[in-house]
């Protein structure tokens, strides 16, 4: 049988494997950051309104601007980042994932480089590859706090054309404070122009604001958001940045016309309609989140400060024999390969009860108590 090695495809794609969780017929699912509520019942109305009238124009190509949803993205972000911007501030594509496609597609590129600080979202560093970008892996403390003197130093070095900055930052969850975001915009500036994106793909469940007001006088700045999360729409497949009007322009070279379907346009705008009643939900996972980080930390789990709509927890000698005993009793997690933690998304309180005595049963079996934390060890 013929296996992906035995096509001529690029050096680079050479024995890697497709980015993907696994999805497993489990009856808590609590591994991939989705948002555990349905979308209630009057604006999955709504959407069948809006994408029945967009259905008798499916004839003609879509608005290939997205003008509309553009305008009501911003409208949002006006209400809610502190921060006033328009259409032309905001740039649209299938899911936070594509824009971050085109960012590199503009930006990247071969003989360029972007820079993550590790561990954080696996997808920049598969795009930068998918892209032909040069990947450079930053680093962080311990504690999974951004070490800002290092950073400096590999930005640095490395000169990179684009810095992708977390926050909150996924799988770890801790937000990174405004300054250091800035000491880091300021390090990539000084050492070549360069993009400085900041992936807002939680920031609605932070206790923080968003780092929107920074794009004011930055036109290298871009904050990159989605509808997978706090909308509790990751099947749509709507992202969105907001940055300086060039820097919306200079995408369009590399988009594909008319990326953005009839039908995917009409159902975000839909969602938009229903803004309040979605961030409600996103009210009570914030709730149910800080419940989780109060319950392990009483159970003596070690526990990173979450901004976001999950957990990191640990830690444990084998994180992947845990992940398999959680499993083994109904509740899938994630093992994002951190070593010694784990990742749980805040789910229904009925889930997240699941989860916990998972948790308790696993500490309670032998062998299994998490490492203590280090001031103890030390
Ligand atoms: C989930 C997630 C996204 C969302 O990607 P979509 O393509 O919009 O679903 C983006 N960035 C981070 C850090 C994420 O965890």
């Amino acid at each position: 049988m013929t296996g992906i090695d035995d096509l001529p495809v690029r050096d680079e794609l050479r024995g890697k494997t497709p980015y993907g969780a696994p999805q497993l017929d489990v009856p808590v699912r609590l591994n991939t950051n989705e948002n555990p509520y349905p979308l209630p019942e009057p604006l999955v109305e709504r959407i069948a309104e809006r994408v029945r009238e967009a259905a008798r124009g499916l004839n003609r190509y879509p608005d290939r601007d997205a003008v509309e949803l553009r305008t009501e993205l911003a409208a949002y972000l006006t209400k809610t980042g502190k921060h006033p911007v328009t259409a032309e501030n905001v740039w649209a594509a299938n899911g936070s994932n594509e824009v971050i496609q085109q960012l590199l597609q503009t930006f990247g590129g071969p003989g360029r480089a972007a820079i993550g600080f590790e561990p954080s979202y696996s997808m920049h560093a598969l795009i930068a590859r998918g892209t032909g970008t040069a990947w450079i892996s930053g680093p962080r403390n311990e504690d999974f706090t951004i070490d800002l003197a290092a950073a400096e130093r590999a930005i640095a070095e490395n000169r990179p054309d684009v810095v992708f900055v977390t926050t909150p930052n996924n799988p770890t969850g801790n937000a990174v404070p405004p300054e250091t975001v800035l000491a880091l915009y300021e390090a990539a500036q000084a050492a070549k122009p360069s993009m400085v994106v900041i992936d807002e793909a939680y920031i609605e469940f932070s206790h923080g604001d968003s780092l929107l007001p920074l794009l004011e006088g930055r036109p290298n700045l871009v904050v990159s958001r989605t509808m997978s999360k706090a909308f509790g729409a990751a099947g749509l497949r709507l992202g969105y940045l907001a940055a300086d009007p060039a820097v919306v322009d200079a995408v369009q070279l590399v988009r594909l016309p008319y990326h953005l379907s009839a039908v995917t346009q009409a159902t975000a705008l839909a969602a938009l309609e229903h803004t309040d009643t979605l961030l409600g939900y996103v009210e009570q996972l914030k709730a149910e989140r800080d419940r989780l980080v109060l319950e392990l930390r009483a159970m003596g789990c070690e526990v990173t400060e979450s901004d976001a709509n999950f957990v990191q927890f640990g830690r444990f000698d084998d994180a992947h024999a845990a992940w398999r005993k959680i499993l083994d009793q109904g509740v899938l997690v994630r093992d994002n390969g951190v070593p010694g933690w784990l990742r749980v998304s805040a789910g229904t309180p009925k889930e997240n009860d699941a989860f916990l005595d998972a948790v308790r049963e696993l500490l309670g079996s032998v062998g299994d108590t998490p490492t203590p934390p280090k001031e103890q060890n030390a």
